[in-house]
């Protein structure tokens, strides 16, 4: 079966057709002529998914879908959420993003230690995380929507060379004391949401053909 995947990153192409094995062709955005950014204005994964997977299929009417990735922490208030592509601001790399993060779970934990210090009973800052795919699918015009997470922690530094975006932050609970950078493709694809939403959307396409 062929899908166009709003993608233009050649490593999510390669990692989704790993993911989704054989009867799938994957085309990227760059076959099907279209270069320019698809428009990602929701508040939420789920709208931002379906808003790019609609724009898609409006352009080249065919069977596509589309993918929107965040990553949530827990001592944020859920941050960066709908922001993790930009989170230190827009045109910055990831290891600003990583930093951003790093940082600001610091202030969280001084915050915490003054309160201590003045006397108040305070919870030991969580760095518990997880990230959160949805995909929405659209196959002769039908709209459907999978969803995948991976729980975590944020580590205390980066680390690893593999992977791509917040990896070297994330420590997965089924990897305790390595990173998602730290471990290979493989083993990342196994557990990860978008591994998970892509596998619940092949499995969907399957019972229905
Ligand atoms: P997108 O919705 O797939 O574009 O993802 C939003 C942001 O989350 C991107 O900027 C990615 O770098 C980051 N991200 C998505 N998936 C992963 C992942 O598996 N590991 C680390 N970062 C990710």
């Amino acid at each position: 079966m062929k899908l166009v995947f709003a993608t233009g990153n050649i490593g999510k192409l390669r990692e989704a057709s790993e993911i989704l094995g054989e009867g799938f062709e994957l085309v990227s955005l760059a076959q099907v002529g279209m270069t320019e950014d698809i428009p990602e204005t929701g508040k939420t994964l789920r709208a931002n998914s379906l808003q790019k997977a609609q724009y898609l299929y409006d352009k080249v009417g065919c069977d596509c879908f589309a993918d929107d990735t965040g990553l949530e922490v827990d001592a944020l208030g859920g941050a960066p959420g709908v922001y993790t592509a930009r989170y230190a601001g827009e045109g910055k790399d990831f290891n600003a993003n990583m930093d951003k993060v790093l940082y600001e779970l610091s202030v969280c934990e001084k915050e915490a230690k003054m309160a201590e210090a003045m006397g108040l009973k305070v919870k030991p800052v969580s760095r518990r995380a997880r990230f959160k795919s949805v995909i929405t699918l659209i196959v002769n015009g039908e709209i459907k929507m999978f969803e995948g997470a991976l729980e975590g922690e944020i580590s205390r530094e980066k680390s690893g060379n593999g992977g791509f975006g917040y990896d070297p932050i994330f420590i997965a609970d089924e990897y305790p004391g390595k990173t998602l950078a730290d471990i290979t493709e493989e083993e990342k694809n196994a557990i990860s949401h978008r591994g998970k939403a892509l596998r619940a959307m092949a499995q969907w396409l399957k019972d229905r053909s």
